[in-house]
């Protein structure tokens, strides 16, 4: 018999087929070709996963859903079980021989978002993935500069990947029910990244940036973290920053695009020449 779900690991298992097919179809794996799906669970994606011919690797951290896999799916060859958390383990090793794959998953609610950033980092290994998410979840990482829904996450995935909302799942697919819908969502890892000479400052700039919503892009760079504003005040501050990098002070953090974060990050990196310096 199958262990009861646990709701500390997210566990609603998606049970109406016609969607596992759908979401499945949406990767449209390919024979031989390596797909890593993240929580497996009871194997609602995973069995027409395997029966595509892709090569499975699948990483399940519940015990308890280790072994009915490994008994359901024994005889399939393309099929790998992982038991280790998604939150540690090592993407790209546990795809070895393969140097890249592509992903499915039905993540888990609660730690959904610190996987897809995990899974981002990840991009030389990971080229698409197709990810059921919270609906609310979706609606952030695909709004558009001037969307309340925009935030640190939004632009970290606009940065290095295309996304699109492909379509809702409703509750009543799952069990046990959810409260909320979700929404399947196409990731592609773009080629290259955000121009910058520092990368890890533009986060800071754009973590800064979103501090406090209510807040003008001016006042929250004006109140950021100790270093980040010393650098900040090395330029003259935030005014000057900002019209340094042709961004009107009383914006907020929301109404701005990808670019705008580089710009205001360039800004304070200096010309290219110092950029070089400081790497
Ligand atoms: N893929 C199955 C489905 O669609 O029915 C299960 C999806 S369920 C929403 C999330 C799955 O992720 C569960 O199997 C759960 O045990 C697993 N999980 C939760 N936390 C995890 C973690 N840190 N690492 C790996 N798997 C995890």
């Amino acid at each position: 018999m199958l262990p009861r779900a646990k709701k500390r690991l997210g566990q609603n298992f998606l049970v109406d087929e016609t969607y596992a097919r759908r979401i499945v179809g949406a990767l449209a794996p390919r024979a031989g070709e390596t797909v890593l799906e993240i929580g497996p669970g009871r194997g609602a994606l995973t069995s027409p996963l395997v029966e595509s011919g892709a090569r499975v690797v699948a990483v399940e951290f519940d015990r308890g859903l280790v072994a009915p896999l490994r008994s359901r799916f024994a005889e399939r060859e393309n099929f790998t079980l992982v038991e280790a958390d998604a939150l540690e383990v090592e993407f790209c090793s546990v795809i070895e021989p393969d140097a890249s794959a592509r992903v499915v998953a039905n993540l888990p609610y609660n730690i959904s978002t610190a996987i897809l950033q995990r899974l981002i980092e990840r991009r030389r290994c990971v080229s698409e993935m197709v990810l059921m998410l919270q609906r609310e979840v979706v609606a952030r990482i695909t709004a558009p500069p001037g969307s309340t829904e925009r935030g640190y996450l939004t632009v970290i995935v606009e940065a290095y990947c295309e996304a699109e909302a492909l379509f809702d799942v409703p509750p009543g697919a799952f069990r046990p029910v959810p409260k909320v819908w979700s929404t399947v969502a196409r990731l592609r890892a773009r080629a290259g990244g955000p121009e910058v000479g520092d990368e890890r400052l533009l986060w800071r700039v754009v973590s800064a940036g979103f501090a406090q919503r209510r807040k003008t892009i001016l006042n929250n760079l004006r109140a950021a973290p100790g270093d980040l504003r010393a650098r900040v005040e090395a330029v003259g501050g935030a005014a000057t920053l900002l019209e340094a990098a042709g961004i009107e002070p009383a914006r907020r953090a929301e109404t701005l695009a990808l670019d705008e974060w580089v710009a205001v990050t360039r800004a304070l990196e200096g010309p290219p020449s110092v950029r070089r310096v400081q790497d």
